[in-house]
C-alpha cells in the first residue's frame, strides 16, 4: 500500500462512500492521513446530566433513549428530536435540518453529546450538538485507551466523523511505510515530532499538547514545501538575463514635470525599487501591493515607458476588459506627450490604437492588423486581459511585463502563465546554447511586475509570493477625503435607505455590492464545520479536472447572477422606484457591460448593483456611495476594497455595510471596518480574529486548513522560509532529498493548476 495509492487499497469502501470523500478532496492514502480533525472532543470533561448549567458549553455522555425525525415544530423544519439519559436525569435533544440524524443513530445506543445548553419553557436541551456514538459507556474502557480524546473531522453527506475516524485508524494499522521528507537537523532545530508520530498523534493524541504538537509539525511543513517551491523559482528566475532598461535622467524628469500632480514619496520609492531592479544583471520579479487608490496604474505606466525607451516592448495584462480599458485610457493621458504607441486587445476589441497620425486621438484597427504591429514592434505598449497570452500574440522585444490582480485571473489563464513561464524557462536553455556557441547576440527575459490591491496578512504574502520581491504602497495621494462608514442594522435600513435617496437626489451615484446566493448545499455538510461555510467548497477545489472547473466557475456565475437580479428587483420595484438602475454581473457580454459602465460614467445610470466584480478598478468620482448587502459575508479586507471605489471625487462619500446578522461577533467584526483605514490592518485582523479558512480568497492559494493556521505565528513562516532558502541555496535541485524533490514538483503542479 503506497501512500499515493487510492483510498480503497487500503481500507475497502463502497462507491457510495467514495463520492463522498471525493467531495472532501480525499483520494489517496495521504489524503486520508492528512485530512486532521479540527477539534478533539474530551471525554474527561463530560458532566452529570444533572449538573448541566443553561448557556454552558458542555458535554454529556449517555443512551439514547428515544429518537424520531420530525417534519415540523412551528416552522416547516426537518428536524431529529431525542432524548439523553444517564444516571442522573434526562436531556432532550434537537438537531434541526439534520433528519438524517434519527435514521442513523438508533434508540439503546450511548452517545456523547457535545454543544451549548439552551434553555426553552424552563426545559434544558441541546440544540445542534456534536455527537459521537461511544460504543462502551464504563469508564474504565476509556482509560484503557489512555486517552480521553476524540478526534471530531469535517464531514459530508455519507460520511460521519465517526466513520472517517474509523477508517483512518484502519489506515493507520495497515500501513508500513510514512516516508520522512523534512530533513532530521530541521525537526530536531525545531523540536518538530517524525512523521510517523505527528500522524498518530494528530489522530489519536494522549492529550492536548501532543495533539498541538503535531499539528505544528504539519503547519511548518506545508509552509516549508511551498517556500521550497518558491526559493526554487526564485533561483531560477536568477539565471536568467534581464531586458536592459535603462531610464535616463531626463525621461524621469520630464515625465514627472508631464504629471498633473507630484508622486508620493510611497510611490517615489516604489520606483526607486523597480529602476533598482532594472539595474540587476537578472529579470525582475516583483509584487507591489497597494490598497484601491493608491495609485499603482501611473507607476506601471512610468517603469513601461522607460522599457520602450529603452528599445523594449512593454505588456500590461488586466483580470477583466472594464479595468484593461481604464488602464488604457490612464497610459494615454500618461504617455500621451511622450510619442509612443498604446495599444488595447481584449477578447471583444482590439480597436483602439493611438493613430500614427495624430498621438492623441485612438482610431479603431482590426485585431489582425494590431498583431501585425505587435510582431513587427511598431505598438509599444500592449495592454489588455487574457487575450494577451493568446498563442497567436507574438512580441518582436518584449522587456517589460505588468500583470494587475494576478490573483483575479481564472484558473485556466493562470495554468496558461504557468506555461507561459515554462516558455521563458526553454528559452533560457536555448540561452545558455547561444552563450556555448559563443554566438555575440542575446535575448533577454522581461522584467515582472504584479500588482496587488487585496492586501493579505504579510505572512501570507511571505509564503504565497515566497519568489517575489515585495514593495508596498502605503501612502494615499493626497486630497482624498475620510470615507463616513456605517454598519446598517435592520432596524436603521429604511433610515439609510431615506439617506440615499436624498444623495442621489443631489445628483451623486451609487454603487451596490452583493454577495453571491450561496447553492444550497445539504445542511449536513455544515455539521461539526465550525462556523466554515466556505468549507463546503474544498471537495470541488481540489479537483484537478478541469471541466469541473468550467463548472463551478459557471455555477458561481449564475449564483451571482441570481443575487444581482434578486437585489436590483427590490431596488427597482421597491425602494427606488424613481431611479434609474443597472446591473452588472458576470453573464453580461462585454459590449453589455461596457455600455452600463459607460452610463454609469456618464451619470444616467444613478445606482449599479453588481456582484464583486467592480471590486477592482472603476473609477466614477461622482459615485459617492457604496451600499454593501450581506456584509457579513465579506472578508473586512474585502469590505475596504469596495469602499475604496468611493471617495474619489469632490463631495463627501459613505459607506453603508448592511447586515441582518446583529450578533456581537459580527458587530464588533464590522466595527473595526469604520476604524481602519489601512488593508493590511485588515488583513491582519481577519486572520487573527476571523480565523484564516475566512480571509478573502483562501481558496485561490491552494493552501489547507493546517497551513492557513500556520499564519498567525510569523515566527514559523520565517523559519521556514530561511530553511528553504539555504537548502535551495546548497543543493537547488534537491539532488540529497529524491522523496522530498518528487512531493515538492507535485505540489507545485497541484498549486499552479488548482
Ligand atoms: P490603484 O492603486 O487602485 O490602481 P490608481 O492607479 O487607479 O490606483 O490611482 C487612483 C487615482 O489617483 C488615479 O486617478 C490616479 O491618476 C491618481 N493618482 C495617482 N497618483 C497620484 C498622486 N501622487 N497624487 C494625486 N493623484 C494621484
Ligand atoms: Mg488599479
Amino acid at each position: 500500500m503506497s501512500l499515493d495509492g487510492p483510498i480503497e487499497n487500503a481500507t475497502r469502501i463502497t462507491p457510495v462512500k467514495k463520492r463522498a470523500l471525493y467531495k472532501l478532496g480525499l483520494r489517496t492514502v495521504r489524503d486520508m492521513l492528512y485530512y486532521f480533525p479540527f477539534r478533539y472532543v474530551d471525554f474527561a470533561c463530560a458532566k452529570k446530566i444533572t449538573d448541566l448549567v443553561a448557556g454552558e458549553l458542555a458535554s454529556v455522555i449517555g443512551e439514547l433513549t428515544h429518537v424520531d425525525a420530525e417534519k415540523t415544530w412551528k416552522k416547516k423544519m426537518n428536524l431529529a428530536e431525542g432524548t439523553v439519559r444517564d444516571d442522573t436525569g434526562a436531556i432532550s435533544v434537537v438537531w434541526f435540518n439534520q433528519p438524517y440524524i434519527a435514521r442513523v443513530l438508533k434508540p439503546g445506543t450511548h452517545i456523547m453529546v457535545s454543544g451549548r445548553v439552551s434553555i426553552r419553557r424552563g426545559e434544558k436541551y441541546f440544540a445542534n450538538p456534536k455527537w459521537e456514538i461511544i460504543n462502551n459507556p464504563q469508564p474504565s474502557v476509556y482509560n484503557m485507551r489512555q486517552s480521553t480524546l476524540v478526534p471530531v473531522y469535517s464531514e459530508t453527506y455519507g460520511v460521519s466523523s465517526e466513520w472517517i475516524r474509523w477508517q483512518i485508524k484502519k489506515v493507520l494499522n495497515e500501513i508500513r511505510d510514512i516516508p520522512e521528507l523534512i530533513p532530521p537537523d530541521i525537526l530536531k532545530k525545531y523540536h518538530l515530532p517524525g512523521i510517523r508520530q505527528a500522524i498518530r498523534a494528530a489522530h489519536s493524541p494522549k492529550n492536548l499538547a501532543e495533539a498541538e504538537v503535531a499539528k505544528k509539525r504539519f503547519s511548518f511543513e506545508e509552509i516549508f514545501f511551498i517556500q521550497l517551491d518558491r526559493q526554487k523559482e526564485k533561483k531560477k528566475n536568477k539565471e536568467n538575463r534581464g531586458a536592459a532598461i535603462r531610464p535616463d535622467e531626463s525621461l524621469v524628469r520630464e515625465f514627472k514635470t508631464s504629471l498633473p500632480f507630484s508622486l508620493t514619496s510611497a510611490q517615489e520609492r516604489v520606483l526607486q525599487n523597480i529602476f533598482e531592479d532594472f539595474e540587476k544583471p537578472y529579470p525582475m520579479s516583483r509584487l507591489l501591493e497597494g490598497d484601491v487608490g493608491s495609485g499603482k496604474t501611473v507607476i506601471a505606466a512610468f517603469a513601461a515607458l522607460a522599457a520602450v525607451k529603452s528599445g523594449y516592448q512593454a505588456a500590461l495584462m488586466a483580470p477583466t476588459e472594464i479595468l484593461a480599458r481604464q488602464h488604457f485610457e490612464e497610459f494615454m493621458r500618461r504617455l500621451k506627450g511622450f510619442r509612443i504607441s498604446v495599444a488595447l486587445l481584449t477578447s471583444a476589441e482590439s480597436k483602439k490604437f493611438p493613430s500614427k497620425i495624430s498621438f492623441q486621438k485612438t482610431a479603431d484597427i482590426s485585431k489582425n492588423q494590431l498583431l501585425k504591429y505587435v510582431a513587427s514592434g511598431d505598438i509599444q505598449i500592449l495592454i489588455g486581459t487574457h487575450a494577451l497570452i493568446q498563442d497567436r500574440v507574438r512580441f518582436k522585444k518584449l522587456g517589460f511585463v505588468v500583470i494587475d490582480e494576478q490573483h483575479r485571473f481564472g484558473t485556466e489563464q493562470r495554468a496558461r502563465l504557468a506555461k507561459k513561464k515554462k516558455e521563458i524557462e526553454s528559452h533560457r536553455d536555448s540561452l545558455k546554447l547561444l552563450k556555448k556557441s559563443q554566438i555575440g547576440y542575446m535575448t533577454a527575459a522581461p522584467h515582472l511586475l504584479s500588482m496587488t490591491a487585496t492586501p493579505i496578512p504579510r505572512t501570507l504574502a511571505l509564503t504565497v509570493h515566497g519568489d517575489l520581491d515585495l514593495s508596498v504602497l502605503d501612502e494615499m495621494p493626497p486630497g482624498r477625503k475620510k470615507i463616513i462608514t456605517h454598519v446598517v442594522s435592520p432596524k436603521d435600513r429604511e433610515k439609510t435607505y431615506e439617506f440615499i435617496r436624498s444623495e442621489i437626489e443631489k445628483g451623486r451615484q451609487t454603487f451596490v455590492v452583493c454577495p453571491r446566493i450561496e447553492p444550497t448545499t445539504n445542511p449536513s455538510t455544515r455539521l461539526g464545520v465550525s462556523n466554515q461555510p466556505l468549507d463546503a467548497a474544498r471537495g470541488e477545489q481540489s479537483t484537478t479536472n478541469s471541466s469541473n472547473f468550467t463548472d463551478r466557475r459557471q455555477r458561481l456565475k449564475l449564483s451571482e447572477m441570481k443575487a444581482v437580479k434578486e437585489e436590483f428587483k427590490k431596488l427597482n420595484e421597491h425602494v427606488f422606484p424613481e431611479f434609474n438602475i443597472a446591473m452588472l454581473h458576470g453573464k453580461l457580454k462585454p459590449k453589455e457591460k461596457e455600455h452600463i459602465m459607460n452610463d454609469f460614467k456618464s451619470g444616467n445610470i444613478r445606482i449599479l448593483v453588481s456582484t464583486s466584480v467592480i471590486e477592482v478598478g472603476v473609477d466614477v468620482p461622482n459615485a459617492t456611495i457604496m451600499m454593501i448587502e450581506g456584509g457579513e459575508r465579506f472578508g473586512l479586507a474585502q469590505l475596504h476594497q469596495f469602499r475604496g471605489r468611493v471617495g474619489r471625487g469632490e463631495h463627501q462619500s459613505y459607506c453603508f455595510v448592511f447586515t441582518d446578522k446583529t450578533t456581537a461577533k459580527i458587530q464588533d467584526r464590522l466595527k473595526a471596518l469604520q476604524e481602519s483605514k489601512n488593508g493590511f490592518e485588515l488583513a491582519e485582523y481577519d486572520l487573527m480574529f476571523r480565523g484564516p479558512g475566512e480571509l478573502s480568497g483562501k481558496n485561490q492559494w491552494g493552501m489547507t486548513d493546517t497551513g492557513m493556521d500556520a499564519l498567525k505565528n510569523i515566527k514559523m513562516v520565517e523559519a521556514a522560509r530561511a530553511e528553504a532558502e539555504r537548502m535551495i541555496g546548497e543543493d537547488p535541485e534537491l539532488k540529497k532529498y529524491p522523496l522530498l524533490k518528487k512531493r515538492v514538483e507535485e505540489l507545485s503542479q497541484k498549486i499552479h493548476f488548482e
